[in-house]
C-alpha cells in the first residue's frame, strides 16, 4: 500500500502532513519548521530557492523573488524573475502554476526526506471559492511537481475534518480562517464523510500583512515623535521595520507588552537614531480592530447566504495563524455567542485534514485524533480586588485546565503597597480559589524594586508550557525588559480523544464564569545590561560602510537578526549572535579599510 500525503498549498505558507500508525502529523523540514513560506526565488548566482531562503531575500531582491502566487492560480498572469547564471536570458517568466508547482515540489521533497521513501499521491487544498480553473491549475501544479492528485479538497472541509468531526448527525460549521494575506469564511454542512460548503465569503486583500503594515506605521510614528524626523524611507530600513512590526504582533498575541529595539534605523548629523520602546498589546488592537469589524461583517453575510442564524451553528473552528491573536478569538466568540473549538494548531489543521482525507483514499487505518492538554489550571497566588475588598492568597489562573500543549498565556499584576520592594511569585497547580488550597510547583522573590506608588509596577506573568510538560516561567517589568525565568518541570499533560476535550471544556467552562481585576505581586530578577554586546554593535555599524558589497549584506543580516532576538528576548539566539559578530569582526576588520 503506497502512501499518501496531504497538502496545505497556503498563499503565505504551505505545509504537508501525513497519517503514520493511526495517527496524522506535519512533516518538518530539514531546518524543523512545519511550515515552509509560500516563496519562490532565485539567488544571485540564479539558484532556485523555495521557502525561507527565498523569503529572507524578498525584501532585498523583489525582482528574483515572488510570494502569494496563490492569488494568481487560474489566470496566464506572467511572473517574471532575474534568475542571473542560468543562461544567457538574465530573466525568464513563469506561470502561477509553475511557480506553485516549484512550492509542492519542495513540500514532496520535504516529504521524501522526512519518510525515507518516494511520495508520489497526494491531496491539496484549496478555498471553497476556487473556481474551476483554479482547482485545475492546482491540480496541474501537483502532476507538474511529479504527484498524483488524489483529490483536490476545500480546505474549509479539511479543517473540519482535523477535528474529528465525522460524526453521523448533521453538524453545521462555521470555519474562520484568517491567514498571512487572505481571509474567508465558510459555513459547512458535514453529514458522515460529506461535506457541503452553504456558503463563503472573504477578503483576498486582508490578514495578517496588514496587521503588520499597521504596526509598522505605528513604529514609525513613535520615532518621528522621539527623534523629530521621520525614518529613512528606503527600502531595506521600511523592510526592518516591517519584520519587526510581524515579530512585535506574534510577541503580543502571548505577553501583554512587546520590546521595540531596532538600532541604527536613522541617523542626525553623525549620530545613530535607534527606535526603543515598548509596544501593549491594547494599541495594537486599536490599529486592528476595525479590519476585524469587517470580518464580522462576512461572518453575516455568509450566514445569511447559507440562511442561517448564529445560534443554528454546532461549531466555530478558527483556522489560520492570525487566529492565534487573542483579539480575534474574542470578537468572533462575542459576535456568535459561542467559543470557538480548540485543539488543533490553527495554522495546521487544513494540512492534518487534507493528510486524514489522503489516508482515508489509500485506505490507512485511522485512530481518533488526539491532542495533548494540562490536567490542571496552573497559575499564581495574588491579591485580587473584591467587592468586599482586596482578598490576598487568591488563585489567579494563568493556563486553565485542558488547554492545548504546547501553550502560553500571560497576565499583568500590579504591586499591592506604596514602595513596595518585595514581590514573592508563587506558582500553583490546582481548581481551588484558594491558591495554598492546590499543589505548590515553586516560588521565587524579587528584591529590589524600584520605589513607588502602589500598583504604578506592572509586572507581566508569561507561562510557557511546553509538549515535555515543563513550564517555562518568566516575569518582565513594565518598560524595563526581561527579569526573570523560573522552570517546573512536574506539570504533566494528558492524553484527551476531541470529543473528551469537548466535554471537559464544557465543564470547565461551568466552573469560571468570573473574570476578575486581577492585582498582586510580580517579579523582578536583575540581568546586567550588555555593555559588550552594544559596543560590538557600535562597532560592526561603523565597519559597514567600509566593506565590499557582499560582506556589507552579510553583516547587515547578522546585525538585523541579532536586534531580533534581542527584541523577542531570545538570550541562546542573542549569544550564539553575538559570538558570530564577534568573530565576523575579527576576521573582516583587518581587511576593510
Ligand atoms: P497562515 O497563512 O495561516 O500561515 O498565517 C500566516 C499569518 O499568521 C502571518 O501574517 C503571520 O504573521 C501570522 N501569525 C502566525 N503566528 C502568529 C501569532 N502567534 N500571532 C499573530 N499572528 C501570527
Amino acid at each position: 500500500m503506497s502512501r499518501a500525503v496531504g497538502i496545505d498549498l497556503g498563499t503565505t505558507n504551505s505545509e504537508v502532513a501525513i497519517v503514520e500508525d493511526g495517527q496524522v502529523r506535519v512533516l518538518p523540514g530539514e531546518d524543523g519548521e512545519l511550515m515552509l513560506p509560500s516563496c519562490v526565488g532565485f539567488d544571485d548566482q540564479g539558484q532556485l530557492l523555495v521557502g525561507r531562503a527565498a523569503l529572507r531575500q524578498a525584501a532585498a531582491a523583489p525582482d528574483r523573488t515572488v510570494r502569494s502566487i496563490k492569488r494568481w492560480m487560474g489566470t496566464d498572469h506572467k511572473t517574471i524573475l532575474r534568475s542571473e547564471g542560468s543562461g544567457s536570458d538574465p530573466t525568464r517568466d513563469f506561470l502561477p502554476h509553475e511557480i506553485s508547482a516549484m512550492i509542492l515540489r519542495a513540500l514532496k521533497q520535504r516529504a521524501e526526506t522526512a519518510l525515507a521513501e518516494a511520495v508520489t499521491q497526494a491531496v491539496i487544498t484549496v478555498p471553497a471559492y476556487f473556481t474551476n480553473a483554479q482547482r485545475q491549475a492546482t491540480k496541474t501544479a501537483g502532476e507538474i511537481a511529479g504527484l498524483e492528485v488524489l483529490q483536490i479538497l476545500n480546505e474549509p472541509t479539511a479543517a473540519a475534518l482535523a477535528y474529528d468531526l465525522r460524526s453521523e448527525e448533521t453538524e453545521r460549521v462555521l470555519v474562520y480562517d484568517l491567514g498571512g494575506g487572505t481571509f474567508d469564511v465558510s459555513v459547512v454542512e458535514m453529514t458522515g464523510s460529506v461535506t457541503e460548503v452553504l456558503a463563503s465569503h472573504g477578503n483576498n486583500q486582508l490578514g495578517g500583512d496588514d496587521f503588520d503594515r499597521r504596526l509598522q506605521l505605528h513604529l514609525a510614528e513613535r520615532f518621528r515623535q522621539t527623534h523629530g524626523m521621520a525614518v529613512p524611507d528606503d527600502p531595506v530600513t521600511q523592510a526592518r521595520l516591517l519584520r519587526a512590526a510581524e515579530q512585535i504582533k506574534v510577541t503580543l498575541s502571548t505577553h501583554a507588552f512587546a520590546p521595540v529595539r531596532e538600532a541604527f534605523l536613522g541617523s542626525k548629523g553623525k549620530t545613530a537614531l535607534h527606535l526603543e520602546t515598548e509596544i501593549a498589546r491594547t494599541d495594537f488592537e486599536a490599529l486592528i480592530r476595525p479590519l476585524l469589524t469587517e470580518t464580522l461583517e462576512a461572518i453575516d453575510r455568509a450566514l445569511s447566504d447559507a440562511k442561517l442564524q448564529a445560534e443554528d451553528l454546532d461549531r466555530i473552528i478558527l483556522v489560520g495563524g492570525s487566529t492565534r491573536i487573542p483579539l480575534v478569538q474574542q470578537m468572533v466568540q462575542d459576535h456568535l455567542g459561542q467559543a470557538p473549538v480548540e485543539g488543533v494548531q490553527p495554522d495546521l489543521s487544513v494540512a492534518l485534514g487534507a493528510a486524514l482525507q489522503a489516508g482515508v483514499l489509500v485506505g490507512e487505518e485511522i485512530d481518533a485524533i488526539l491532542v495533548d492538554v494540562i490536567p490542571h489550571s496552573l497559575g499564581i497566588s495574588a491579591a485580587v480586588d473584591t467587592p468586599m475588598g482586596v482578598m490576598p492568597g487568591y488563585f489567579s489562573v494563568i493556563i486553565p485546565r485542558n488547554s492545548v500543549v504546547p501553550v502560553s498565556r500571560s497576565e499583568v499584576y500590579a504591586t499591592l503597597s506604596p514602595n513596595q520592594a518585595v514581590v514573592e511569585i508563587e506558582i500553583f497547580q490546582g481548581e481551588n480559589e484558594v491558591a495554598e488550597e492546590n499543589v505548590p510547583l515553586g516560588s521565587y522573590r524579587i528584591e529590589g524594586l524600584p520605589p513607588a506608588p502602589a500598583g504604578s509596577i506592572q509586572i507581566e506573568v508569561h507561562f510557557d508550557f511546553d509538549l515535555n510538560g515543563i513550564l517555562t516561567v518568566t516575569t518582565t517589568e513594565k518598560g524595563k525588559g526581561k527579569q526573570g525565568k523560573l522552570m517546573v518541570n512536574h506539570a504533566g499533560i494528558q492524553r484527551l480523544s476531541s470529543s473528551e476535550l469537548q466535554q471537559a471544556r464544557a465543564n470547565l467552562d461551568a466552573l469560571f464564569t468570573s473574570d476578575e481585576t486581577k492585582t498582586g505581586s510580580g517579579v523582578r530578577v536583575s540581568q546586567p545590561a550588555d555593555a559588550e554586546l552594544a559596543d560590538l554593535i557600535e562597532r560592526a555599524q561603523q565597519l559597514l560602510s567600509s566593506l565590499a558589497d557582499q560582506q556589507a549584506e552579510e553583516l547587515q543580516e547578522l546585525l538585523d537578526s541579532l536586534e531580533h532576538a534581542l527584541a523577542a528576548a531570545e538570550t541562546a539566539t542573542v549569544s550564539e549572535l553575538q559570538e558570530e559578530l564577534s568573530d565576523f569582526l575579527y576576521y573582516a576588520a583587518p581587511h576593510a579599510t
